[in-house]
């Protein structure tokens, strides 16, 4: 098989940290391959390793989420045969060892939902971290939820694993965004020597308590929901098959999404914290 992976590695010339930075995990959030296209060029590592990867060449080159399944839900501790069938389950364990050599973890995304603002995901021993990525909200207690994906698989092992999300994907601002959040990154975890932006670090907690799927028939949202909005009184999101689906006054909606097949992730719910 072609590999689907691309991997660019970065050694510095003193001990440090081994870093990974993920990007096209989803092939139409380019942000990050642009964001490592702009940088690997001039960068220099001075401490540990930095390794670059390419995620999904093919969903890449095709510019789709993926090709035959979603490639965030199949980093799993127990790979199933299942997953072997897919380009992406065999994408997963290509990208494994190099998760399993590395003491932190950068995956950079990019929202479909216009008006996204920047935000991370991390696990809640992480928060004081993720912080310093200069997103305006971080996310946690997701892995539960959303199991399988790149970060989660980090927190399995105890280590640190951020998804880093730019905002809108098609606005060509996530491409700076994520260039600040790798940077600040490597930063952080001292392997190269730059200023990291503290101004940022203001940034306000959400806390994820649950995630819909549709039982009954195919999910069809109400109406346009910006991601963290925000129910100022308990608010009907859409109809699964006939039934209402609702969520309470002071929860917030996040990636709300019209879907067909039976038990797909329709939103998810959180609290601000
Ligand atoms: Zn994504």
């Amino acid at each position: 098989m072609k590999s689907n992976i691309k991997i660019v590695e970065k050694q510095g010339n003193s001990e440090g940290k081994k870093l990974v930075v993920l990007v096209g995990v989803h092939g139409n959030e380019v942000c990050g391959v642009k964001a490592a296209d702009f940088l690997l060029p001039k960068l220099k590592i001075e401490f540990g390793k930095v390794t670059f990867i390419y995620a999904n060449l093919e969903a890449i080159k095709q510019n789709k989420r993926f090709v035959d399944q979603n490639l965030n839900r199949c980093f799993l501790n127990q790979q199933s045969l299942d997953i072997e069938k897919s380009l992406e389950g065999r994408t997963a364990k290509g990208i494994i060892p190099y998760l399993e050599e590395a003491d932190a973890l950068l995956d950079i995304h990019a929202s479909l939902t216009k008006d996204s603002v920047p935000f991370v995901i991390c696990d809640e021993s992480n928060i004081e971290t993720a912080k310093i990525l200069g997103a305006k909200k971080i996310v946690c207690n997701i892995d539960k939820f959303h199991p399988g994906s790149t970060d989660g698989y980090m927190n399995l092992q105890n280590k640190p694993g951020f998804c880093f999300e730019c905002g809108y994907a098609n606005d060509s601002k996530t491409q700076t965004v994520a260039e600040g959040a790798i940077i600040s990154f490597l930063t952080y975890y001292g392997c190269i020597e730059s200023k990291i932006n503290q101004s940022n670090n203001k940034s306000e907690l959400i806390k994820i308590i649950d995630s819909y799927r549709n039982r009954y028939g195919s999910f069809k949202s109400k109406r346009y929901f910006k991601d963290f909005e925000k129910m100022i009184e308990k608010t009907l999101i859409g109809l699964d098959g006939n039934r209402e689906v609702f969520v309470d006054k002071g929860q917030l909606v996040l990636f709300v999404r019209d879907r067909e097949k039976i038990n797909e992730e329709c939103f998810l719910v959180g609290e601000e914290v």
